[in-house]
């Protein structure tokens, strides 16, 4: 019997309706190539610097540097620079229009690409140590960054990795859009949040911590397929401590957070294959009552008219069987 299930704390709503589909192989046809082609002429591969806009950061052996326009560095671990195709534009307007009736704001902000090696193929759940802290102190880096600037209310910092995901590039590489307002989803939350008495999501990771749906755990982080998971094999990580964002964390909290994103990478990889998939951070500066989240979303299904119709989502797997596939290959 299909169930629907309602989301923590949000007035939404998933169906869980196993009978459609039954084990991670059924999904096998989703994954894609390994990724590891294509990198002739890769604008994000060592070498290429100068087919990418000046970097706003470049990262080498812990140290931040910057390109100028005739010169860019090389030897670097990470590299961030404006997107070629930005969503936003960093330039402020001279005037605001605006079309009758309508509200129209600006589409001012900033949209970055934050490449995650110098090395075409590499992924993510075979990062070193040094590596998988070193990104994480990127993220924290350039969404304090942007955060910092005065008419920027919110930062989306995401992975989309394969093609089904949304990545043009097989080069692994986040992004991150700095917008000047606050978007819905977050509204939504915050409102909820607000009229709850306790941190919904300390009070959700209690009860996940013991539940069939626990992945995986480590010092600071937990792992766990929620109980209202929108798509198969969805994973959420909250750290056990109620904080609210990224620049909060210290080096070896940061480690600890690449390490958990590193096992759940590590075990989709085993059970999917090489499955296309999404991350994004929740995190919220200067709002302490926000438990930062990190959501990873293989993308197994795909959305179609019933999902944009009710805004409610048909999973075919449900999380208590995710996690145990999970689980088993950690
Ligand atoms: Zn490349
Ligand atoms: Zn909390």
């Amino acid at each position: 019997m299909p169930e629907i299930r309602k989301h923590y704390f949000l007035n939404e709503y998933c169906i869980i309706a196993e009978e459609r589909a039954k084990r991670p192989s059924d999904f096998a046809g989703a994954a894609e190539g390994s990724g590891r082609k294509d990198s002739e002429n890769c604008a994000f591969c060592a070498g290429n610097e100068e087919k990418t806009p000046p970097a706003t950061a470049v990262y080498r052996n812990g140290e931040v540097l910057s390109d100028t326009e005739k010169k860019r560095v090389r030897d670097w671990d990470f590299r961030c620079f404006p997107n070629l195709y930005p969503a936003l534009s960093p330039n402020l307007p001279l005037n605001e229009s605006r079309e009758k009736d309508r509200e129209v704001i600006p589409g001012f902000g900033f949209h970055e690409v934050i490449v995650e090696s110098p090395v075409h193929g590499k992924k993510m759940e075979d990062f070193s140590d040094k590596e998988i802290s070193g990104l994480m102190q990127v993220y924290r880096d350039r969404a304090c960054h942007y955060y910092a600037h005065g008419k920027i209310s919110h930062v989306s910092l995401f992975k989309n990795s394969g093609k089904a995901a949304g990545a043009s590039l097989d080069h692994p590489h986040s992004q991150l859009i700095a917008l000047p307002v606050c978007p819905p989803v977050i509204e939504r939350e915050l409102a909820a949040i607000r009229r709850s008495q306790n941190c919904p999501y300390c009070t959700l990771l209690e009860k996940e911590k013991t539940s069939p749906r626990l992945i995986f755990e480590n010092s600071d982080f937990v792992a766990f397929a929620p109980y209202y998971s929108t798509v198969p094999f969805e994973v959420w990580v909250l750290p056990k401590r109620h904080m609210n964002f990224l620049g909060e964390f210290s080096p070896e909290l940061l480690f600890s957070l690449g390490e958990i994103l590193r096992n759940v990478l590590g075990s989709y990889s085993r059970v999917l294959g090489n499955t296309p998939y999404n991350y994004m951070f929740y995190q919220l500066f200067e709002t302490p009552w926000y438990h930062l989240n990190l959501r990873l979303l293989p993308r197994l299904s795909t959305a179609a008219g019933f999902e944009f119709n009710t805004g409610m989502y048909i999973n075919p797997v449900s999380p208590e069987k995710a996690a145990s596939y999970l689980k088993e290959s950690i």
